[in-house]
């Protein structure tokens, strides 16, 4: 019963208007069924559409803003790495300009070294082989122009290996002057030690020669002797210096040297100071070149005020004068 009206026929009429004639067509119930049935797939299948389109549009939308965000940050991450990238170059052009400096530096101090051993007579003027390339001096660095061309990936490539090989060469370089500049100080202090034990200042103020080394007429029995020393006229307690660094072996008296000193200076060298008034060190003293030691006096076979000042080289007493180079003021 139910499906009964399915085998019934429909008349549909379309009247267009008043004059015109009536459009019938018949349709049964299967077919009208069929055709709302496909009317309504129809409506279905166009809201499903709209619902996916209007869906999808609007995921469009979301990508397309989440792309633009991403683009930005993008954009605003290789301008940063850009920033960076200039910022290292710049490093690196100063840093190249700095190794430049140091190996002016380094120059600087070759020179320096060899005024050194120079002014202090050290042999060995060999000039220092520089295993770097000379350069121009970077005193007037500030003066510069020309056109700006960008720096290729090439040339800042260049310059790191040009760099790194600066450095390392520089460190060649410094270790090379450590070593001579070490010698040299050695030398040096050689030197200044060689300086400080041999006795070559006045050992008074006065310059009053009254009697010199070698063969005289005697001042007591007017025959020709030997005098083993020379002496300095000059006053009573005139200040008596020690002519070089050393040590008191001697302060005693006798009836001919009269209060008298020996100071040994090591390397075979003593020197003597005859007919002093006063003692102001004592047998055992380590004594400074230039030290005061004694007072000028007359003791013992002595005339008048007077030094007698003698210098024994290995045991024989030799001539203290071409040893007087230095006044006691100018030199320590
Ligand atoms: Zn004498």
């Amino acid at each position: 019963m139910r499906f009964k009206w399915l085998k019934k026929r429909f008349t549909f009429m379309v009247i267009p208007d008043a004059n015109s004639h009536v459009v019938r067509f018949r349709l049964t119930g299967w077919m009208l069924s069929l055709m709302t049935l496909f009317i309504a797939l129809l409506a279905a299948l166009a809201v499903t559409f709209y619902i996916i389109q209007s869906r999808s549009s609007g995921t469009n939308l979301l990508l397309t803003h989440k792309l633009v965000g991403v683009t930005e940050q993008f954009e605003q991450t290789v301008s940063e790495k850009n920033t960076t990238i200039e910022q290292l170059q710049n490093d690196l052009v100063r840093l190249s300009q700095q190794a430049d400096q140091v190996k002016n530096k380094i120059e600087e101090l070759k020179k320096l070294e060899i005024e050194m051993k120079t002014l202090t007579g050290i042999s060995g003027g060999d000039k220092p082989v520089s295993i770097l390339s000379a350069s121009p001096a970077g005193s007037a660095s500030a003066n510069m122009g020309g056109d700006y061309n960008p720096v290729t990936d090439n040339a800042i490539r260049g310059l790191i290996d040009d760099t790194e090989q600066q450095f390392d060469m520089l460190g060649k370089e410094i270790d090379g002057l450590f070593g001579t500049l070490t010698e040299t100080k050695k030398q040096v202090e050689e030197m200044q030690h060689m300086l400080a034990i041999t006795p070559n200042i006045w050992p008074v103020d006065s310059r009053a020669v009254s009697s010199g080394f070698g063969v005289r007429i005697d001042p007591f029995n007017y025959s020709p002797s030997f005098h083993n020393g020379m002496d300095i006229a000059g006053r009573n307690n005139d200040p008596v210096f020690v002519t070089a660094d050393g040590t008191v072996i001697t302060a005693g008296w006798d009836k001919s040297e009269g209060n008298h000193l020996v100071v040994d200076h090591g390397n075979g060298l003593r020197t003597q100071y005859m007919h002093l008034n006063e003692f102001l060190v004592k047998k055992g003293d380590k004594v400074k070149k230039g030290q005061q030691i004694a007072k000028m006096g007359s003791t013992g076979r002595s005339t008048g005020p007077h030094l007698h000042y003698g210098v024994i080289k290995n045991g024989v007493v030799i001539d203290p004068r071409p040893y007087l180079k230095a006044s006691r003021k100018e030199e320590p």
